[in-house]
């Protein structure tokens, strides 16, 4: 099927990587690009481990599982669910944990099938997603060196996903603290410190890293090019590696305000208006069902997005210096809420170029 598309640029996404990639090695810090939020697709994957990425991390086993003739290590980044533990020791070569339960269901099942799983012990710095508090990390460390099944080969963190904490010298510093204490503490070698993901890449350009952070888990920086501490672009890297594609099905002239008493529309809101005259109006076929329409900017920036409905994209292109005609396709730049929902829309085709 052709439309709505979301469109990937293959040489973007691999620049994208190449460049955060030696921005990080400059600090001694490996990248793990981060493939969740384009759901996995493993055309798409590849271009970050053609970039040099030695790694790939998911949160979903579904996509690790899409990406296994990938020949890089995969880490499975939300905390394993406990039902998943065999198809965590089957399909994944690392998993960030904090569960003790979990671990050690999943040492159970790696001692049956004869193997050692690979555990990130994941430590709460102050964003209360996910991991144990700081206080307990040492001792929790312990009961999973103690497990057969499961090998402790780091600790990491993840900032600024529900708290909106910014990784700093400070809370990042303390998680080496951490880990070197685990490491006195059980007498092993952590060879993973990560500190974060596409927020922690700020403390770089300040030079305040903690020196023993040896690794990032990049999404967002990778697929839009953005930092994601402060919200601003990462200078030299794209920010339209994917766009989004929708073909004009109707073109008409029409007022801007509609005729008759005004109700709700289709998702139960009541709309305002403005009068601007007589319009041109576009519908694109696309609407809600493919894509999160207030994350879509227009390519064309005299066009602007009116509204949509579930399979239906209003835009007015009365500025515009392009003749649309029927058939024709736009183009939207998205930001990460419209790339992952365009990405996991069933109706949205997915083209590599
Ligand atoms: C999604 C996720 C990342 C990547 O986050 P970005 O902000 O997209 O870089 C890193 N670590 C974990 C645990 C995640 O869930």
């Amino acid at each position: 099927m052709g439309y709505p598309a979301l469109i990937v640029n293959y040489e973007k996404l691999k620049h994208n990587t190449q460049f955060l990639m030696e921005k990080c090695r400059r600090h001694g810090i490996d990248v793990v690009p981060v493939t969740k939020v384009y759901c996995g697709v493993p055309e798409i994957a590849r271009a970050s481990v053609e970039a040099g990425a030695k790694m790939l991390a998911d949160s979903r086993i579904e996509n690790i599982i899409k990406m296994k003739d990938i020949p890089v290590p995969k880490v499975l980044l939300r905390i394993p669910m406990k039902s998943q533990a065999e198809a965590v020791v089957e399909h994944v070569d690392i998993s960030l944990n904090s569960e003790y339960d979990t671990i050690k269901a999943i040492s159970d099942k790696a001692v049956e099938k004869g193997k050692v799983h690979k555990i990130v012990l994941m430590i709460d710095m102050g964003d209360l997603r996910e991991g144990v508090w700081r206080a307990d990390a040492l001792a929790f460390a312990g009961k999973i060196v103690a497990l057969e099944g499961v090998k402790l080969i780091g600790v990491g963190t993840n900032l600024t996903c529900y708290g909106g904490v910014i990784p700093s010298k400070d809370n990042l510093g303390k998680l080496v603290e951490l880990a070197e204490a685990i490491e006195s503490q059980y007498g092993i070698r952590l060879e993973i410190i990560s500190g974060g993901n596409s927020s922690s890449i700020h403390l770089l350009d300040k030079s305040e890293m903690p020196k023993r952070v040896n690794q990032l888990r990049l999404g967002e920086s990778i697929v839009l090019g953005n930092e994601t501490a402060y919200g601003e672009r990462i200078e030299g890297t794209y920010d339209d590696v994917f766009t989004f594609a929708a073909e004009i099905v109707e073109l008409k002239e029409k007022p801007s305000i509609p005729e008759g008493e005004i109700g709700m529309d289709a998702f139960g809101e009541k709309p305002v208006f403005t009068d601007k005259g007589l319009r041109r109006r576009a519908i694109l076929a696309a609407g809600r069902q493919d894509a999160k329409v207030d994350g879509l900017t227009p390519t064309d920036e005299r066009i602007a997005i009116l509204g949509a409905s579930s399979d239906h994209l209003i835009v007015d292109i009365t500025d515009c210096d392009t003749e649309y005609r029927i058939g024709d396709i736009i183009t939207f730049k998205l930001g990460y809420g419209a790339l992952l929902a365009a990405a996991t829309s069933e109706y949205v085709n997915k083209i590599v170029e």
